[in-house]
C-alpha cells in the first residue's frame, strides 16, 4: 500500500468522542499518522513485526500497522470509551489488533517495535516519560510524538538508557478548539516525530 492509500484509509478512523483533557487525547491527524506508520515502514519495523502502541486512543496508528502488515499488534489504553472506538476502527478496517486497558507501565512483554503519540506533557509537565522509559523496556525501536523543545533533553534521556536519535521529521500538530482552556479556535504544536534505536546498554 502506498502512503497516500495508507493516509485515505486512516481518514476513516474515528477520534475521541468526548476527549478527556486530563488524559490528553488529541488524536493524530490521519496525514500525521500516515507519515509516522509510513516511515516505520520504510525503515523495515512495521512489516512482519510485534508492534506495540502506547497510549492508543482510538487506534490511528495501530490500524495503520496493521495494514501495513504488522504480523501482532497491540495497543493499550487507560480509558476505555477510546478502546470501544478503537475496536469499531479495528473491525471497520477489516484488521485485527489486541486491546488492553491499563496504564502503560502496566504492560509485560517484548515487542519488535513501539510506535507511539504519547501526551505531549501540555496538562502534566513530563506526562510522556513514563511512555518512553516503558517502550525503550520492552523494544529496541521506538517510533514517538514530542515536543520539538524537547529534543535535547529527550537525546540525553535516550542515551542514558542506550538508545539514539536515527531519525527526525517536524510537525505542526494542530489541536482543535476541543477544551475550554484553549482560548483560541486552533492551537498549532512544533512537535518532532523520532525514532529512537538501541545501540548499547543502559549507563
Ligand atoms: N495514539 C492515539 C491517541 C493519542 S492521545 C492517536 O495517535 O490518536 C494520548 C493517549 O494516551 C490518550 O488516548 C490517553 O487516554 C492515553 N493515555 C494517557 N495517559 C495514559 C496512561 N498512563 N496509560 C495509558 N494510556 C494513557
Amino acid at each position: 500500500m502506498k502512503k497516500k492509500e495508507l493516509e485515505m484509509e486512516l481518514q476513516k478512523v474515528r477520534p475521541f468522542v468526548r476527549p478527556r483533557a486530563d488524559l490528553e487525547q488529541y488524536p493524530t491527524s490521519a496525514t500525521i499518522a500516515a507519515e509516522m506508520v509510513f516511515t516505520a515502514y520504510a525503515r523495515g519495523d512495521i512489516e512482519g513485526r510485534t508492534v506495540l502502541d502506547l497510549g492508543c486512543g482510538t487506534g490511528v496508528l495501530s490500524v495503520g500497522a496493521a495494514l501495513m502488515g504488522a504480523t501482532r499488534v497491540i495497543g493499550v489504553e487507560l480509558d476505555e470509551g477510546a478502546l470501544a472506538i478503537a475496536r469499531d476502527n479495528a473491525l471497520a478496517a477489516g484488521v485485527e489488533i489486541e486491546l488492553m486497558k491499563g496504564d502503560v507501565g502496566c504492560f509485560q512483554g517484548r515487542v519488535d517495535t513501539v510506535l507511539q503519540n504519547p501526551p505531549f506533557g501540555s496538562q502534566n509537565r513530563n506526562a510522556d516519560r513514563p511512555f518512553l522509559d516503558k517502550a525503550m523496556a520492552v523494544a529496541d525501536v521506538v517510533y514517538s510524538l514530542h515536543m520539538s523543545e524537547t529534543i535535547g533533553f529527550l537525546a540525553q534521556y535516550a542515551s542514558e538508557r542506550g538508545f539514539v536519535i536515527e531519525f527526525q521529521k517536524r510537525f505542526k500538530f494542530d489541536i482543535p478548539h476541543t477544551f475550554a482552556f484553549h482560548r483560541k479556535s486552533r492551537k498549532s504544536f512544533d512537535v518532532s516525530f523520532l525514532c529512537f534505536r538501541r545501540c548499547g546498554e543502559p549507563l
